[in-house]
């Protein structure tokens, strides 16, 4: 016949709940120090923390749950025409083209047909249509009418590379 262990209950002072549930009391920190001197094994999840409260090391107060930081929610890229005007030199002047392709416009047919309607050099250019000279408002109103898929929305104009220094501060 077994005899049956007698179950001692331990009562924390700090808390004065039994140990095991000093982790439920505000005064857990209070308790952990009286824990890991007395009775470290109530929590050998803790044994890292107890082993510095022994050493005299502080601890980080346990920390609120904090407010969950807000995600960086990477919105999905929309998918958008970009046209932009490319500074060649101090008088040439370039309006590149960008992201017709995702709108299933077919670039060779548009650089050509850029090409008719405004009498200007036009080249496709990796994923994109370079057009002669700055034709920003004149492309746009183009493809608006030409690409009944494209909305005034789709469209955006961007003059990054318009500011872009090309000479500032070169790596060596
Ligand atoms: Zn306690």
């Amino acid at each position: 016949m077994e005899k049956p262990i007698p179950i001692e209950v331990i009562y924390c002072p700090i808390c004065t709940f039994p140990i095991e549930y000093c982790e439920y009391s505000e005064t857990f920190n209070e308790c952990k120090k009286w824990l890991a001197i007395n009775h470290p094994e109530a929590y050998p999840d803790l044994a890292e923390d107890f082993a510095k409260i022994r050493n005299g090391e502080t601890i980080p107060e346990e920390e609120k749950k904090p407010a969950s930081k807000p995600k960086k929610v990477r919105i999905a890229e929309k998918k958008q025409i970009v046209v932009s005007v490319l500074k060649r030199g101090s008088t040439k002047n370039i309006t590149k083209v960008e992201g017709l392709k995702e709108f299933g416009i077919n670039l060779k047919d548009t650089a050509k047909l850029f090409r008719k309607t405004f009498a200007s050099g036009c080249a496709v250019v990796e994923e994109s249509i370079e057009i002669q000279g700055e034709l920003v408002d004149e492309i746009i109103e183009k493809i608006l009418s030409e690409f009944p898929s494209v909305k005034e929305d789709d469209i955006m104009i961007s003059d990054t590379h318009k500011t872009k220094k090309v000479n500032k501060g070169q790596k060596k």
